[in-house]
This record gives structure tokens, sequence and C-alpha cells, in this order.
């Protein structure tokens, strides 16, 4: 039923995926730096400005939400970056007339009330989520970096696609995977470079006994409270591994790590959608499941449920495992988090 929303996300994902490699690869990232102190560069626009020109011009009514936002002041003043930027794009097929163009593609309104705090009846039915690159430390830095997309629809991640451009599956030579699961059809991955038959994936069951493994972000994560849930699990320090981006998801879909551990950082962050939609969704039909700390679902659809800035206003960080072990693990969370307060 939604075959069309499927291809058409693979698509747009994985033009966005070439095209931030393709920049990284010659060593042309522009990087700049967000009001909130956080890097943004030309990619992640060119990135942003690539899917929802592909969403849109299929999808004409749907509203998208997504991390960036330009300006047309910004953009007009740095006359170098913006047109390098409308040139790569044309090389990448996805022209832009105008930086006005450019600007109002990335930008998105003004059907999609983007503007903090308007979320509207038509965002409870449908709407897609973008995060043109998440890890942008990673990308920066030469680590994991990701692209992903996703459909919510009647309160449920309907499609996602994560593509991850310097993930590597065991066992296999491919350097680079698309992930992708439409709900309740499974969870598969196909290289991104190569036009190959999707391969299933599943998340790793474990035998009794056996050592856990884990991962769990670089910059945002408080290490020595994971550590010591860690330590709780008897998971040894050779068996955690810290990246950047969604490709920690798609570590745990494929079987590598049984957990993706993103405890609070602090007791005002809240977790954004775009970080978390996709790579939900690829989890629990790889048989894994997500909860936030506390074993409750992450909520997409009640804008109760989210300050203006898209943002889960509720649940506190995000619980990623096999499933198997989600009860063990939120039960040594609880244990340290309590064990902190006394
Ligand atoms: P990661 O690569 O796992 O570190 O996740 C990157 C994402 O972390 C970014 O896209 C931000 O949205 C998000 N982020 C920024 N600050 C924080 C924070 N203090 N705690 C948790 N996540 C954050
Ligand atoms: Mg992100």
């Amino acid at each position: 039923m939604l075959d069309q929303e499927l291809s058409a996300a693979i698509d747009a994902v994985r033009k966005a995926a070439l095209f931030c490699h393709k920049i990284r690869t010659e060593k042309r990232i522009r990087p700049l730096v967000k009001l909130d102190g956080s890097p943004v560069t030309n990619a992640d626009f060119g990135s942003q400005a690539i899917i929802a020109k592909s969403l849109r011009s299929i999808f004409t009514t749907d509203p998208i939400m997504a991390e960036e936002t330009a300006s047309v002041t910004d953009f007009q003043s740095s006359h170098e970056f913006t047109s390098e930027l409308l040139n790569d794009l044309d090389s990448a097929k996805a022209s832009f007339p105008t930086i006005e163009a450019l600007v109002s593609t990335i930008n998105r309104d003004p059907l999609d009330g983007n503007a903090a705090g308007t979320i509207t009846d038509s965002w409870r039915n449908r709407y897609w989520v973008i995060d043109p690159i998440d890890g942008t430390k990673g990308y920066l830095k030469g680590g994991q970096y990701a692209v992903a997309l996703g459909l919510i629809e009647s309160g449920e991640v309907r499609v996602a696609v994560v593509a991850c451009p310097e993930f590597v599956i065991p066992g296999r030579h491919e350097h680079g995977w698309i992930l992708f699961a439409q709900l309740g059809k499974g969870a598969f991955a196909v290289p991104l470079n190569e036009d190959a038959e999707p391969v299933a994936i599943h998340v790793r069951a474990n035998q009794p006994g056996e050592l856990l493994s884990m991962c769990e972000s670089l910059n945002h994560s408080p290490h020595g409270t994971s550590g010591q849930v860690a330590a709780n699990l008897g998971i040894p320090d050779q068996n955690i591994s810290k990246m950047d981006s969604q490709a920690k998801y798609a570590a745990v879909a494929c079987g590598i790590a049984d957990m993706y551990l993103r405890l609070p950082t602090s007791t005002s962050y809240r977790e954004a959608v775009w970080d978390h939609a996709a790579g939900v969704l690829i989890i629990t039909e790889a048989g894994g499941t997500v909860t936030d700390i506390d074993g409750k679902p992450l909520v997409w659809t009640d804008s109760r449920d989210w300050d203006g800035n898209h943002r889960f206003a509720h649940g506190r960080g995000v619980v990623v495992t096999n499933g198997q072990v989600h009860q063990t693990v939120l039960n040594a969370i609880r244990d340290v988090l309590n064990d902190s307060k006394d």
C-alpha cells in the first residue's frame, strides 16, 4: 500500500547521501555554526534541498518537518557558499533557478507551519521528517553520519529510510548502506552505491551467559553514567562502541550491537523527532524494541507531547535494544539513575 512512498523515499535519500559523500570525498565541506552552537554545512543544506524537492514533486501537499532552516540574508551574504551549493546541486540533478527558490525549498513553508508551536491538525494525519545529515560532527571529522527520512501516518512511523555512507555490515564487502523499512513488512539493507537485491536485516539473539555489546553517542552521552549501566550489565569496555549518528540504530538492527543507549545528557534536553523517527521503525521491523528510559514509547503525532521545536516534551532519553534484553537494560538504567540521586 505504501510502496510508492518507500521507493520515492529510497531514491531521495540515496541521491542526498551520494551528494554528501561526494562533497566529503572531494574535501569541499564548508562548515558554519548555528545559533545554538552546533555545526551545519553546505552538505546539510544540499541534502535537505534534494529530499524536500523530491518529496514535494510527488506528494505535493504532505507537510515536511526537517532539521535545518535557511535564511535568504545569510545565503545572499555568502555569495561563494551559495553559488557553489547551487552548482553542486545542479550537478546532482537537483537544480534551483534562484537562491530564493533554494531557500524556500529548504524551509518548506508556507505549507508546513514550520515555525515553533504551529503544529496543525494536518500534522496529526501524515507528515515526513528529514534529518539531512545526522551526526554532522561525524561528517566533519571522518566518522559515521546518516541521512534519515521517515513518514509518519496516524501516529505511527510507516516508512523509514536511513543511509549510512560509512557503514559496514560484517561479512559483506560493500562500504555504505541504505537501511529501510515499512510498517509490518520487515527491515532491509541495500548497498548505497550499487543496484543490488535488498538483504533482510535482524537484531541479534543472545545465548545464555553471552557477553552483551552496546553503542552510544560520541558527543551526546553521559559516558560516566552509561559506563556504570554497562558495568551493571557485565558489558566489558571492548564491547562498547561510541559513534555518531543513527548509524547506531543500524548497528542494532543489523545485529552488530545488542543495544544503543541514549541516556539524558541534562534534565532540560529533549530529543528531536528527526533524530529517531526513521531509526525506530528500522529497529522494530528488525525485531527490536525502542522506548524512552522509563520504558514508554516515543510519541509521533500529538503536539501536546512535543514542545514548540518538534521535540518530545515528556519522555527522556532513548533506549534501543534487540528486544530480548530490553527490560533488563531498563532496570539497569533505573538502578544507576536512582543511585546517582541518593
Ligand atoms: P549523535 O550523533 O548520536 O551524537 O546525535 C546527534 C544529534 O544529537 C544531533 O542531531 C542533535 O539533534 C542531538 N543533540 C544535540 N545536543 C544534544 C544533547 N545535549 N543531548 C542529546 N542529543 C543532542
Ligand atoms: Mg540529527
